[in-house]
Parts: structure tokens; C-alpha cells; sequence
């Protein structure tokens, strides 16, 4: 009998009703995340559990029977964090899909990890309340995953990533064990912030079964508007301008000319096909001061070398717009074989890496579409391969290698939103040096001595 098999059957014993999948062909739709193009393993088993003592139980008994633990949220990660692993036990946290409570009085909501992005924002807005957080994926990434990936989104030039967002958290440690790291108070300085460590650990240190997310108060309608230029250099120091110019706007995105003729092919939206590159500037001020606030933003822009600008004129022409930059990723898969990455470098540099993307994709021969987070300086550099080109995956690597060699001189990161998972641990003790990465050991060591929890994930 496997270590797997033992679980299995301990499992049974102790919760006869939970939902495991141990058919090789239900098993199959969770070997990859959206990494699709990585070699990941078929999981040996796949549990889907309903409640924290259903998970701690899990952990429990995979630490005893030293089977290897996947956490996994709606898979739609783009660093291969919850992909399958062969043989180990995949844990899926999307039945715990309860919104528990939402406290206007407290400004936070406690929820299950399960629950989606979109459906959760739904939810406190029915209250009046917003809760920031929305990676271009919101309708479909859940709450576990963003707090396992810290995840970014449209909106963190204004109001930050996943972790900012968060006051405290249930966490089921590898032996099983069940914590909580924080609960509904704003300022709170006892001990080490365990909070703060568990976001963005992609699995490897606990499973996340419950969070107490920060709200604020619904903002009024965005003001929103597209500007379009006539090089990517142009809307480079554009996005450096309006941060000179101090202001935050709550997006600011870049679509080059690339991802603009393909979001265009796919969804005839009716862009300036001849730019070279287009800004999306949103502002969420209230009143009148989110029209200020484009005006302002036009200014800087129009300056920076911007050709034209389209402001939307209501809220279904704003969604329309906003649109563009969303289905970007998609749009661009109906094209090839996509290979998405996730540098991030301080904003001013934005123009130089621009510039360093253009200048290594067009060295190698590779078709580069980048659109991203401007605002953040983060930007995801697509390399767009023929499906069957046989030399996609070297390719890749080279180019993709020096991609983070840039954003690194720049001082930036090789990933500034999805996490270094399996797909980009070589780059972790180059970008942080060997004795910062030492300590993650010493952490992992401490949390998880028996190496269980997503092994061969961000270290
Ligand atoms: C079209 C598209 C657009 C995207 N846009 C953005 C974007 O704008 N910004 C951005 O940041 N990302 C973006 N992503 C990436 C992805 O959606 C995010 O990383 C998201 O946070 C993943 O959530 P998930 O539920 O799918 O998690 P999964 O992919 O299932 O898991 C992600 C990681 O979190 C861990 N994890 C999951 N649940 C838990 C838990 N309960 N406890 C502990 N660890 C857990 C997993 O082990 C894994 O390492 C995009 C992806 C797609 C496909």
C-alpha cells in the first residue's frame, strides 16, 4: 500500500461523505493551472473539501502517510503554484464558497476561500462597500488564490495588491494544526505579522480556510478614457508623467500595438488599429474631481506625445472600453500559443523597460505582445508562438531569461503579481540574493518540516 492509498483509506474512514476524485480522468482536469504549456503531474488524488476540519483532517493525515499536498483554488494561476504534482494529494478549495459575514460597522467581510472575486465584490457592494482587489481574472480566480498568490489587478496603482486588503486569516498548518493570524481590528502589532507571510506563500507554508478582508465605501461611477500614441515610448513617459504629475488614478493600463490589433480581430471594439500603443486611465474620485482628475491626466498625456483620446460617455461605454484591456490574454490565445510574463520594475523605469522588451523580442526573431499594469510598472511581456513551432520552449527560456535580467538591472522583479510558483524558482535567489532566500528556507523549515506543502513551489 502507497502513502496515498493509506490516506485514502484513513480519509474514508474519517469522513466517509468528503468528495474525492480518485478517477484518473476526473484527476486529469487538475494536473495544470493556466500554465498549460509546463509540464506538471497527474495528482494521485484530488480531495474537495466542505469545511476547516475536513482540510485540517487532510493535513493531518498527509503528514503522517508523507503525501505531497497541493492547495488549489480555480486554477487559473499563471506560475504553475497549483498545478498537479504526480502522485500527491490535490486539495481544491472551491466548495468552501460561503461569504460567512459582512460588517459594515467593522468595514470587513469574513469569507471561505472558495469564494469568487467577482462574487464577492458583488456581495459588499450590495452594502454599499468595495473590496479593491480585481485581477483582470475576477470573474473566475476565487478568494484562496488570490490571498496564495497576493494577486494584483486593474486597480493597485490606487489601493494595492491582495495584502493590503487583508486583517486576518484561518490558516490549516501542514500537521494539521489550525490557526488564526489576525481578526477584525485595523491597527494590530502582537507579535510577528504571520498575515502578511501567509499571503502570496502559494501553498507552501498552510492552507488558507478562512480571511477577514479591510473594505472601504463604495467610490461613484469611474470616469474613464482611452489614449492612443503613436510610439511605445511615447506612452512609456506618458505613465512616468502622470505619476510625476501625482496622480493616482485608479487605472492606468498599456496595451501595445500588438495585443491592440488582436483584442480588436477578436472583439471588433473599434481601437486606432495604426497606434502604436494605448493607455486606459480610469478615475474613481468623487464628484466632479474624476472628471478633474482626466483632465489633468489628458494634459500630461497629450504632452507626452498622445495622438488622441476617447472618453467614455456612460457607464456601458466605460465597461466597453475596460473590456479591452480584460480580454487581452484571451484575445491573444486565439492567436498561438501564449507565454505570459510578469516583470515589474519602479515606474519611472517603465520606459526603459519598454524599450529593453522591444529590443530582446525583436533580437530573437520573437513575436512580443505586451500589455500590462503601466501604473504599477508592472508589465506582462506575451510571447506569441505558432502552435506547433517546435523551438517555442527554447525560445522562451532565452528570451524570457533575459526579459528578468533586464527588469532586475532596472531594480525591479521577475514577478510583480503571479508568483514565482514552478515556473520562475532559478530567479528567486538571483533577485533576492542567497541569504534572503535562506530565511524563506528557515520559515518553510519551521511551518512545514516534513516538506508536504506544495514542494518544489517558489523554493
Ligand atoms: C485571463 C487571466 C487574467 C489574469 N489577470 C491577473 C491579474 O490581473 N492580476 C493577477 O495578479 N493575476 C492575474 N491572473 C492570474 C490568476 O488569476 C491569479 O493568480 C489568481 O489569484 C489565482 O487564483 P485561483 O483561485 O485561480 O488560484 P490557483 O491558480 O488555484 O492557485 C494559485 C496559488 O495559490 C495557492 N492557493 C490557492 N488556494 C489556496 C488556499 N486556500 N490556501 C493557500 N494557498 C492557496 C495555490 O497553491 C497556488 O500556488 C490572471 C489569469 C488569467 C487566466
Amino acid at each position: 500500500m502507497t502513502g496515498l492509498d493509506a490516506l485514502l483509506a484513513d480519509v474514508g474512514r474519517a469522513f466517509p461523505a468528503l468528495r474525492l476524485l480518485t478517477d484518473p480522468t476526473d484527476r486529469e482536469g487538475y494536473r495544470h493551472d493556466e500554465t498549460a504549456y509546463m509540464e506538471a503531474g497527474l495528482p494521485g488524488a484530488v480531495a474537495l473539501p466542505g469545511s476547516t476540519e475536513e482540510v485540517s483532517t487532510l493535513l493531518r493525515l498527509a503528514s503522517t502517510h508523507r503525501v505531497a499536498v497541493v492547495p488549489r483554488g480555480a486554477g487559473t494561476g499563471l506560475s504553475g503554484g497549483a498545478a498537479g504534482i504526480e502522485g500527491a494529494l490535490t486539495i481544491v478549495l472551491t466548495r468552501m464558497n460561503r461569504i460567512l459575514e459582512i460588517d459594515p460597522d467593522n468595514l470587513c467581510v469574513v469569507t471561505q476561500p472558495g469564494v469568487i472575486n467577482a462574487e464577492l465584490k458583488d456581495a459588499v457592494a450590495r452594502h454599499g462597500l468595495f473590496y479593491p482587489p480585481d485581477p483582470a481574472s475576477y470573474e473566475s480566480c476565487s478568494i484562496g488564490g488570490n490571498l496564495g498568490t497576493n494577486a494584483g489587478g486593474l486597480c493597485c496603482v490606487k489601493y494595492g495588491q491582495t495584502r493590503d486588503w487583508v486583517l486576518g486569516l484561518e490558516v490549516v498548518l501542514a500537521d494539521g494544526t489550525v490557526i488564526r493570524t489576525g481578526g477584525r481590528t485595523v491597527k494590530d502589532t502582537a507579535g510577528y505579522s504571520l498575515t502578511h507571510l501567509f499571503v502570496g506563500s502559494q501553498g507552501t507554508l498552510g492552507v488558507i480556510t478562512e480571511a477577514t478582508l479591510r473594505l472601504r465605501p463604495l467610490p461613484g461611477p469611474r470616469a474613464t478614457m482611452l489614449a492612443f500614441f503613436g510610439s511605445l515610448a511615447a506612452a512609456g513617459h506618458a505613465v512616468a508623467a502622470l505619476t510625476r504629475a501625482g496622480l493616482v488614478p485608479v487605472t492606468l493600463e498599456l496595451l501595445d500595438h500588438e495585443t491592440i490589433l488582436a483584442v480588436d480581430d477578436a472583439h471588433q471594439l473599434g481601437l486606432d488599429r495604426a497606434a502604436a500603443a494605448m493607455l486606459l486611465v480610469e478615475s474613481d474620485a468623487p464628484g466632479t474631481a474624476a472628471a478633474a482628475e482626466l483632465d489633468a491626466a489628458e494634459a500630461a498625456i497629450l504632452a507626452a506625445g498622445g495622438t488622441s483620446i476617447v472618453r467614455a460617455q456612460d457607464a456601458q461605454e466605460a465597461d466597453w472600453l475596460r473590456q479591452a484591456r480584460r480580454l487581452a490574454l484571451r484575445a491573444l490565445e486565439r492567436q498561438g500559443t501564449v507565454r505570459m510574463e510578469d516583470v515589474g520594475v519602479p515606474r519611472a523605469r517603465v520606459p526603459d523597460l519598454l524599450a529593453a522588451i522591444e529590443r530582446i523580442a525583436a533580437a530573437h526573431g520573437v513575436r512580443c505582445a505586451t500589455f500590462g499594469h503601466a501604473g504599477d510598472g508592472n508589465l506582462h511581456p506575451n510571447l506569441v508562438f505558432d502552435r506547433d513551432d517546435p523551438d517555442a520552449a527554447r525560445l522562451t527560456h532565452v528570451v524570457r531569461d533575459e526579459i528578468f535580467r533586464a527588469a532586475l538591472d532596472l531594480g525591479g522583479t521577475v514577478t510583480a503579481e503571479h508568483g514565482i510558483g514552478a515556473a520562475r524558482r532559478e530567479w528567486l535567489p538571483i533577485q533576492k540574493g542567497e541569504g534572503a532566500v535562506a530565511a524563506m528556507r528557515a520559515i518553510k523549515g519551521a511551518l512545514d518540516p516534513l516538506g508536504i506543502l506544495n514542494p518544489g513551489r517558489v523554493l
